[in-house]
């Protein structure tokens, strides 16, 4: 089964991507836990995606796009993998689409988290990650165990340095206008699943659980 997520930056695509992947059994594949992996490592990859990534701007579709289809065709990816933000742009998605088509496959579905903007906003100040493991959390609505320790790892609990308020605003506009035209994309080709992503994201869950069965 492939999976893409769909939705604004903190829609909780990464929240509901981990949950997809332990319940199905699938690899979670987030490119901007891979991008912050690099940066924290300090890699030349890491280097160049962290210009961007400061600015909340997108990442070169050539770069994304190498680094993504590298991690796809890891063995532990051959029945399937959940994506969590990839595609974002049009030509990422097509060039998805493509490499899927040689190897006789496609995209099972795209499910879009809907949360309008102003909520977006608010979560986002309240985000912490863990930069081992890509878990998140949220100060108030989903803590950790132990204040600023990640349950998963135990290593400590960041806040992102694009989640300032003034990138998350930067990063939103940079959705609305590269982003959101994937969910006709999408829904074009038969696979569109939408959720309300403003429940709780154990409700957010069972509703996910339903559409892929
Ligand atoms: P969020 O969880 O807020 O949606 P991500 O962790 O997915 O954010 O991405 C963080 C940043 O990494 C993005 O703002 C962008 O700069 C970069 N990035 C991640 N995925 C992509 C992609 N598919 N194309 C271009 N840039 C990307
Ligand atoms: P994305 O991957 O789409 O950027 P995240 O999964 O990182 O989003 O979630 C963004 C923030 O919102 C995190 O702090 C997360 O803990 C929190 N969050 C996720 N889902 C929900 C929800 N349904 N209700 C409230 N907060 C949530
Ligand atoms: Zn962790």
């Amino acid at each position: 089964m492939k999976i893409i997520m769909l939705g604004a930056p903190g829609a909780g695509k990464g929240t509901q991507a981990k949950m997809i992947a332990e319940t199905y059994k699938l690899p979670h594949v987030s490119t901007g836990d891979i991008f912050r992996a690099n940066i924290k490592n300090n890699t030349e990859l890491g280097k160049e995606a962290k210009t961007y990534m400061d600015k909340g701007e997108l990442v070169p579709d050539e770069l994304t796009v190498r680094i993504l289809l590298d991690r796809v065709a890891q063995d532990d990816c051959k029945n399937g993998y959940v994506l969590d933000g990839f595609p974002r742009t049009i030509p990422q998605a097509e060039v998805l689409d493509s490499e899927l088509d040689k190897l006789g496959e496609k995209v099972d579905f795209a499910i879009d988290v809907e949360v309008p903007d102003e909520n977006i906003v608010r979560r986002m100040s309240g985000r912490r990650a863990c930069l081992k493991c890509g878990a998140t959390y949220h100060i108030v609505h989903i803590p950790p165990k132990k204040e600023g320790i990640c349950d998963a790892c135990g290593s400590e609990l960041v806040q992102r340095d694009d989640d300032k308020e003034e990138t998350v605003k930067n990063r939103l506009s940079v959705y609305h206008q590269q982003t959101q035209p994937l969910i006709d994309f999408y829904d074009n080709k038969g696979v569109l699943k939408t959720v309300d992503g403003t429940k709780d994201s154990a409700e957010v869950f069972e509703d996910i659980k339903r559409i892929l069965g």
